[in-house]
């Protein structure tokens, strides 16, 4: 047996071993202070880190995913619209040069915009090779000066003043630094701090951190799995009513269940994008993770039963996106709340940074979908109120999760609108960053005037 005192020297050395080791993984492993940091790189998040480096603002976004995109790549939505309202463009600047490069380097095909669309204003939506559009999007952050950083997202958000008790924090402070964020980057611990922070990430996860308020509804609206099944079946020869007989029979013995192929068997057959997955919430790793298994469980039944149709016996599922799309989460509540009045009647301020063009399109458990069109020459704007958090000062938001109403938000949350809100919400940080002012405090017009000088269209 080994002597007592022994046996409390390595009592006493393991134990402060393991004290030193947990401290340790506190300790960050990087500290770097910015102007701005942007969360998230979706349609939003891009032009906006973007335009705030063109201005001068030293930069990162921080994508907690492994590409950028969003909802565009990582979800397969990649048709962005809509630039083009009655007869004229009405967005532009970097979100349209981000979407305009990649057609050209893609070999792809813009629509006769100069043609209307009707009710059918899909048609103007311009349809983006993924790859391309990633690598694209990564060439206008490296030309910009961006510092890109994926794996990456914040845990924490601090606003510093030079009272804070931390005393890095409060040098910082003291040299105009306004915010602490720290982040955990694939296991380590990193600190950033920034002068504005722009929260692009889709659900406000960045605003909720800095205590900002945020709004949701007790349902969400269905979201879109996008997955291609490779079948092999005639469409010009298939006995549609047989099929959709077996489809129905399949729904009613548990083999399929409702949302799996809202239009019917032949509508699925020519457009596999033709599903819902009800509850569909990526706000929280568990709501993402069972929001994805359920989209992928309703590609193995469709799979499968498309595998028991005659001639669909060698159907392979071709391809499947990262994520399930997500229409509806969480909207930041900024210092303005954009309403359906307002934006079905095209009002103007004197703070509208951007255009908005797109019919009100809430997707409904029940019913679907059924646009309702904006009147003959009526285009929305935003403006920067609705760009800041309320309350929070030195935060703004951009993106499918700008301050609105839910109607509002069901039409304002589409890509061109979410590019061009993201411009704007990058020239305000950047101008904010760069004269050491709060975004409230800075002359509309300055701003304005930025974003021209980036080929945005601005009210
Ligand atoms: C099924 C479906 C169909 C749609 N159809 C159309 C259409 O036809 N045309 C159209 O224009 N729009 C369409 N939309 C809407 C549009 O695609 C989205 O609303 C839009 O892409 C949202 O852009 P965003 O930049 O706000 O968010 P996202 O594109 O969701 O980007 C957010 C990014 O933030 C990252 N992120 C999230 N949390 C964090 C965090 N904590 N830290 C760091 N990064 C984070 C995510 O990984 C992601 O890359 C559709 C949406 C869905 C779901």
């Amino acid at each position: 047996m080994l002597p007592r005192i022994l046996l409390t020297v390595l009592f006493g050395l393991s134990y402060f071993t393991a004290c030193a080791a947990a401290e340790a993984q506190f300790v960050p492993k990087r500290v770097d202070a910015v102007d701005v940091v942007v969360a998230g790189g979706g349609s939003a998040g891009v032009p906006a880190a973007v335009q705030a480096a063109r201005l001068g603002a030293k930069t990162v976004l921080v994508e907690a995913g492994f590409q950028i995109g969003g909802n565009a790549t990582s979800g397969g939505v990649n048709f962005p619209g809509l630039f083009h309202a009655w007869g004229k463009q009405v967005i532009s600047g970097i979100g349209w040069e981000w979407v305009e490069k990649t057609v050209r380097e893609s070999s792809g095909t813009m629509p006769d915009f100069s043609v209307p669309t009707g009710r059918w204003h899909w048609k103007h939506q311009i349809r983006v090779n993924i790859p391309t559009y990633v690598l694209i999007g990564e060439e206008l952050c490296a030309d910009a000066g961006v510092e890109l950083r994926y794996y990456e997202s914040a845990i924490a958000a601090e606003a510093i003043t030079p009272d804070s008790p931390d005393p890095d924090a409060s040098a910082k402070a003291r040299e105009n630094y306004r915010w602490k964020v720290t982040t955990a980057a694939q296991g380590e611990v990193r600190v950033l701090y920034c002068k504005q922070l722009v929260d692009c990430t889709g659900n406000g996860a960045l605003a909720a951190l800095c205590g900002a308020a945020r709004m949701r509804e007790n349902e969400t609206q269905p979201g879109t799995f996008n997955y291609k099944i490779k079948h092999h079946i005639d469409l010009n020869k298939l006995d549609k009513e047989a099929a959709q007989k077996a489809f129905e029979e399949a729904l009613r013995d548990g083999r399929l269940e409702p949302g799996d192929a809202r239009g019917g068997i032949a509508a699925f057959l020519q457009n596999s994008e033709n599903n819902y997955v009800y509850g569909a919430d990526n706000s929280t790793a568990e709501a993402r993770t069972e929001t994805n298994l359920r989209g992928r469980r309703a590609a193995l039944r469709m799979l499968r039963f498309v595998r028991s149709l005659p001639g669909g016996e060698d159907a392979v599922l071709e391809s499947m996106s990262p994520d399930v799309g997500v229409r509806e989460t969480y909207r930041v509540e900024g210092e303005y709340v954009i309403t359906h009045d307002d934006y079905v009647s095209g009002r103007v301020w004197d703070d509208s940074l951007a255009y908005a063009f797109y019919p009100v399109d809430l997707h409904e458990n029940a019913s679907g979908v059924h646009p309702k069109h904006l009147q003959e020459g009526t285009v929305a704007t935003v403006p920067l109120r609705a760009l800041l958090a309320k309350g929070v000062p030195n935060l703004l938001v951009a993106g499918r999760c700008v301050s609105s109403d839910r109607l509002a938000n069901s039409a304002l949350r589409v890509q061109a609108t979410c590019m061009a809100c993201g411009q704007a919400a990058g020239a305000a940080a950047a101008l904010a960053a760069l004269q050491d002012a709060a975004p409230s405090e800075l002359n509309v017009d300055g701003i304005k005037n930025a974003l021209r000088e980036q080929g945005a269209i601005v009210p």
